[in-house]
């Protein structure tokens, strides 16, 4: 019984990497909109206008070091369970960036694309893997 419950309390979120998963139960599609349920698809007219997750025009998009951006809840859903840009692989150690440029830049592309919907870029119960330490090599 007292074994059990020491069981239960290791962490179960160590992935075969080493890197911690998040801490909370894994969110849903839904827990992400402040209001709505998302926006309405649009279909992209250029390629860099589409999420590589979800591949509708990205919605309240969030970028990365990598440059790659997505939508906020396609990313934050994503990582649930990855700690990797699904676009390249490059590891995220910290959250995504709000992008505002791509933001204003897309809703101009599609002016008739009424996204009403509203999310509030929580990155909240997500433990994001530690960097490596960067070996700097001795001065000669
Ligand atoms: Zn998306
Ligand atoms: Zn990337």
């Amino acid at each position: 019984m007292r074994v059990a419950r020491i069981l239960r309390s290791i962490p179960t979120r160590i992935s075969i990497l080493g890197w911690r998963k998040p801490r909370v139960q894994a969110l849903v599609h839904a827990d992400l909109w402040v209001a709505g349920e998302g926006p309405p698809e649009q279909l992209p007219i250029l390629d860099h206008h589409e999420c590589g997750i979800c591949h509708h025009v990205k919605s309240h998009p969030v970028s990365y070091i990598c440059g790659h951006s997505h939508c906020y809840v396609c990313i934050r859903l994503w990582l649930e369970h990855e700690w990797m840009c699904p676009d390249c692989r490059t590891p995220m150690y910290h959250d995504p960036f709000r992008h505002w440029g791509e933001e204003a830049s897309l809703a101009s592309a599609y002016p008739d694309w009424n996204d009403e919907s509203i999310v509030n870029y929580s990155w909240d119960g997500l433990i994001f893997p530690k960097a490596p330490e960067v070996l700097v090599p001795d001065s000669p």
